[in-house]
């Protein structure tokens, strides 16, 4: 019997990095994953495969978290066919990178509709069926920038603090009917996100992590199982912070 046995869990951006990690995580402990993706059909579908290799199981759920409605019917039907809702991973995100003085409207606006709108969206598709079950897991995923800031990031950083308070305050709203949020902030992590950066920014970052290295997507979805656990259940409203000491 593993630990997730039964439980059905859908996590957003999980057709890469750190998204197809978490999706990976929660599967080889036992969950029936919803695997989400925007674009990249073909990545979700390799996450799929590698996952089903291993021995677990899920399905493709495409919608833009950015649309309320897309968003809504999918993770509808999505509920409607697994009979239940138990883990939401609001991993999907963006980063639209500039300086204020020269930063588009069209990004700001992109930006928060994916990474804020995307989080709302999602958890409210999911509250209705948890908090009937009295039994629910909503795991965000913030960003050490919420705490630090990051200059050119605005917008990203804007929008992963607003995530922090959302989810300190949804998870006061549904604490009493079983049902709880928090979120995880990562620090610097290896994937597509990062993989553009000077050599110089990545050696200013790695100077300011304690524990001396890159982290991976599966430091980040390790944390994640266990605020998506069972076990975790006295744990509510918290941001979990996966930097490597980063953020101090
Ligand atoms: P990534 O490699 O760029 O992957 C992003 C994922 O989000 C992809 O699966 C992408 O799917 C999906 N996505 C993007 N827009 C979407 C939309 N509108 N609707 C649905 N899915 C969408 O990013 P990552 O580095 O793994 O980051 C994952 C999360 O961790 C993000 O929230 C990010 O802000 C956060 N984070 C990352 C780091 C880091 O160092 N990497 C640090 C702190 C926080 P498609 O391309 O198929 O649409």
């Amino acid at each position: 019997m593993s630990e997730f046995d039964g439980r059905v869990a859908l996590v957003t951006g999980a057709s890469r990095g750190i998204g197809r990690a978490i999706a990976f995580e929660l599967a080889r402990r036992g969950a029936f994953v919803g695997l989400n993706f925007a674009a990249r059909r073909d990545s979700a579908e390799e996450v799929l495969a590698a996952i089903e290799a291993a021995g677990g199981s899920g399905t493709l759920v495409a919608f833009d978290v950015a649309d309320h409605d897309a968003a809504a019917a999918a993770v509808a039907g999505f509920v409607a066919t697994q009979g239940r809702i138990d883990i939401l991973v609001n991993n999907a995100g963006i980063t639209r990178d500039g300086l204020v003085l020269r930063y588009r409207e069209a990004d700001w606006q992109r930006t928060v509709e994916v990474n804020l709108g995307g989080v709302f969206h999602c958890a409210r598709a999911v509250l209705r069926p948890m908090m009937k079950a009295r039994y629910g897991r909503i795991v965000n995923l913030s960003s050490v920038t919420a705490r630090i800031g990051g200059a050119g990031q605005v917008a990203y950083a804007a929008t992963k603090a607003g995530i922090e308070g959302f989810t300190r305050a949804l998870a006061r709203e549904v604490a009493s009917r079983g049902v709880t949020v928090n979120a995880v902030a990562p620090g610097f992590i290896r994937t597509e996100m990062t993989a553009g950066l000077a050599e110089e920014t990545l050696a200013a970052f790695l100077a300011a992590v304690p524990v001396g290295r890159v982290g991976e997507p599966e430091d980040v979805a390790r944390a994640v199982a266990f605020l998506a656990s069972e076990g975790a259940g006295y744990v509510t409203g918290h941001v979990l912070a996966v930097d490597g000491g980063m953020a101090g």
